[in-house]
Order: C-alpha cells, then sequence, then structure tokens
C-alpha cells in the first residue's frame, strides 16, 4: 500500500469527503462516460464524490473505451492512480482541473470495456452447494469442486451497463408432467433469477499458448465490477445436461459502470477460503503461499429490489465476496492454464456468492429453495421470481478500521415483459 490508500487523505472535489460516498479519493474507479443528451463522444473518466473527471484533464484520451488503459499494465496503472490522487488532493491543482469535471447526474455512463470474452465461473461455495442440494440432496457438492473452479463460456455480446432494460427471455422448458403428452414447450420464462457475482476484468492478458503463472495472475487483473448474471432458471433446467448453461444465462448480464482497480482494492484482502481437514489443498498449478495467505477480498455484496408497487428497495442479500473458495488470481491462471489467450477488457465472473446464512442468499433460487417458499416482501408482496417491472440493484462496499470506505456505485436492471409470450 502507499500514500493514495491514507485515510487521512482528503479531496478538495467536497462530496468525495462524505463517509456516505462511494468514490472517496481513495477508490478512483475508471469509468466511460459523456454529458447525457449532448454530442459529446463517450470517453474515459474517475469518479470523485459526485462527479466524474474527464481523463483528458491528465492528458490521457481514452477514446470509448478502456481497453488500451487495461492493456497498459500495472506500473502504468499505479502512476495514473498517484497523479490522480496528487491533482485531485492538491488544492494547487483545483482550477485548472475542475474544468474536467462532470457531475455524475448529469452524465450518462457506458460499459466501461469492450468486453471480447466472458467466462463465468462458480466459486461462490455456499450457492454451489444451496444449487446442488436442489438437485442432489445428499450429495450437494461434486467431487471435481474442491479440485478445479468451475467455469463455463458465456455471451459477451449480452453484457450491458446498470440502467438498461432487462428483456424477459423466451425459450423451451421442460413439459408438466401434468399435462397430457408432458411435451417441452416454448415461451416466456417463468423462473427468471439473478445471480449476485462480481466481475473480474482482464488486463494485458496472455500470448495464445502460454499460461499465467499464478504468482503473476494478480498483474494480469485491471478491477473489479458488480455483475448481475441474469438467469431462466426453467430454460436452464431444462438445457443444462450435458454442455452447461447456454439460453438460460445468454440473455443478459449487467455490469456496474465503474471497474473498481485491484490497487483500490489492496486494504481489503483477506486470507484463501479456509479449507477444511477433508478437503485437498490446490494442486501446484493453483497454490501459491502469498495468494493462500491474501487474494482473497473482503467485499461486502448486497442484492436489492424493486417492484412496479414498492419503489424504495428492498434488501433481498447481503452476503460477502470472503464466501469465495477460489481467488481472483486462481480463477485467472485456470482459465489460461491450457493456453487459452486472454485479451485486454474480458471479464471473468466469480459466480453467485451467497453467505451461510439465510440472509445471505445471492439468488431467488436459494432465497424461495427453487421457487418452494417465495420471499415476502414489506407490502404483502411475494416472490418465487423476478416479476416484469421488478428491478433489481446489486451494491459492493469495502470497509476495514483504518481506511477509508470505499463503494462500487450499482448495478441495475428493470425486467421488461418478454417479446414472445
Ligand atoms: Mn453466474
Amino acid at each position: 500500500m502507499n500514500a493514495t490508500h491514507d485515510p487521512k487523505l482528503k479531496s478538495w472535489v467536497k462530496s468525495a469527503n462524505d463517509p456516505a460516498c462511494d468514490f472517496p479519493i481513495q477508490n478512483l474507479p475508471f469509468g466511460i462516460f459523456r454529458r447525457k443528451s449532448g454530442k459529446e463522444r463517450p470517453r474515459g473518466g474517475v469518479a470523485i464524490g459526485d462527479q466524474i473527471l474527464d481523463l483528458a484533464a491528465v492528458g490521457l484520451n481514452t477514446g470509448p473505451t478502456l481497453n488500451v488503459l487495461a492493456a497498459a499494465g500495472r506500473p502504468a496503472w499505479k502512476a495514473l492512480r498517484t497523479l490522480l490522487s496528487d491533482v485531485l488532493s492538491n488544492p494547487k491543482h483545483r482550477k485548472q482541473i475542475s474544468k474536467h469535471l462532470v457531475p455524475m447526474k448529469q452524465a450518462e455512463l457506458f460499459l466501461p470495456v469492450a468486453i471480447g470474452d466472458y467466462s463465468d465461473f462458480f466459486t461462490g461455495i455456499y450457492h454451489a452447494q444451496n444449487a446442488g442440494r436442489l438437485f442432489r440432496p445428499d450429495n450437494p457438492l461434486l467431487p471435481n469442486y474442491h479440485w478445479v473452479p468451475i467455469g463455463y463460456h458465456g455471451r459477451a455480446s449480452s453484457i450491458v451497463v446498470s440502467g438498461t432494460p432487462v428483456i424477459r427471455p423466451s425459450g423451451q422448458t421442460r413439459g408438466q408432467a401434468s399435462a397430457p403428452d408432458a411435451a417441452p414447450s416454448f415461451g416466456a420464462s417463468k423462473r427468471l433469477d439473478f445471480e449476485l457475482e462480481l466481475g473480474f476484468v482482464i488486463g494485458p492478458g496472455n500470448a495464445l499458448g502460454k499460461p499465467v503463472p499464478i504468482s503473476k495472475a494478480h498483474d494480469q487483473i485491471f478491477g473489479a465490477l458488480l455483475f448481475n448474471d441474469w438467469s431462466a432458471r426453467d430454460i436452464q433446467g431444462w438445457e443444462y445436461q450435458p454442455l452447461g448453461p447456454f439460453l438460460g444465462k445468454s440473455f443478459a448480464s449487467t455490469v456496474s459502470p465503474w471497474i473498481v482497480t485491484m490497487e483500490a482494492l489492496e486494504p481489503f484482502r483477506c486470507a484463501a477460503f479456509p479449507r477444511s481437514g477433508d478437503q485437498p489443498a490446490p494442486l501446484p498449478y493453483l497454490f501459491d503461499k502469498s495468494d493462500q495467505k491474501s487474494g482473497n477480498f473482503d467485499i461486502q455484496l448486497e442484492a436489492h429490489l424493486r417492484t412496479r408497487k414498492l419503489p424504495r428497495a428492498h434488501c433481498l442479500a447481503r452476503s460477502n465476496f470472503r464466501h469465495a473458495y477460489w481467488t481472483p488470481a486462481q480463477i485467472v491462471t485456470h482459465q489460461a492454464s491450457n493456453g487459452c489467450n486472454m485479451r485486454p477488457g474480458d471479464l471473468l465472473g466469480s459466480g453467485t456468492i451467497s453467505g451461510p446464512t439465510p440472509d445471505a442468499l445471492g439468488s431467488m433460487l436459494e432465497l424461495t429453495q427453487g421457487g418452494k417458499n417465495p420471499v415476502a416482501l414489506p407490502n404483502g408482496e411475494t416472490r418465487a421470481f423476478l416479476e416484469d417491472g421488478d428491478e433489481v440493484i446489486l451494491r459492493g462496499r469495502c470497509a476495514r478500521e483504518g481506511y477509508a470506505w470505499i463503494g462500487f456505485g450499482e448495478a441495475a436492471g428493470r425486467v421488461k415483459p418478454a417479446w414472445l409470450r
């Protein structure tokens, strides 16, 4: 850690010093923005309090994505963070720099990177147990879970930024046993769900054929954002064997607009998930002493629900990224271990991160035990799965005694009715 993490550091942008703010000067997350209803081109900015500083203020013209910045690598990210921390804290820069501030309220935010490839993992062990139990009550975790970070390749084309509506997918679902022929049918999903996840944005990437050693994996991660991997459980349940998730997942995923850098997350490192005596140590290619000691991150994750009749968001789940069984470095190393190349801006999803308690379940599937026990909302409504007009809002924050509190903003999406019914 360095001077940019000093909790005493204040910005001359006053709103950044409000303890309730997600974006104090110790955070400095990157995004792509432009003024609403303007003809401006989308460009890179850094969030500070309730403002966005155009990166052009420090001579950086990113263009409409942050892929080039992601590709630049850790020394460049570090130098930029040091520079931004200085110009936004030292009052002598105020006059020159404040011309480049845009109030967040007046800004439109875009996908921060062009995502070439996206994979989703299954690192939330409580989610894996809860989901597994619904299918295999006696044997919720398959034996490979403890050895290999389970994942699948997703679609990058349908990843959208927070605020983009999510259209209920239609698809083929299993026939009802009660129906005369019990044949599958095609129609709007009746079991639409969310997944509370974190996504990791890849930095420089690796050459085809060249794996990423675990000791170098952290340098491959530019930063993290909130990730809602919307899921249609009825489509997924019928299609997923034997090749895994497909159209039940690929209709949309929502990301938060701000990439919180791994450097900003340094104070919130914690030990890898503690393995019990009957769980094997990771194989050597996934084992690194310092990764085991401090390769995981203490990040509070929340999922909230707003409905047409309940405008005040209701908290469905409070979890923590600590419940990931595999560290971010381990999933990066595993992804590249066969020689598959990752490119700047690629996205790796953590998988749903649920906690061990009933208030920490990161999907409706778990909150309602597969739809059997609907959630009661404060206004008397109930939900087994998501209905049209429902809005899911993910939030994330890091807090630790002796350090500034930093936040992720939000990843929100409202469900719109299906095209095909
Ligand atoms: Mn997922």
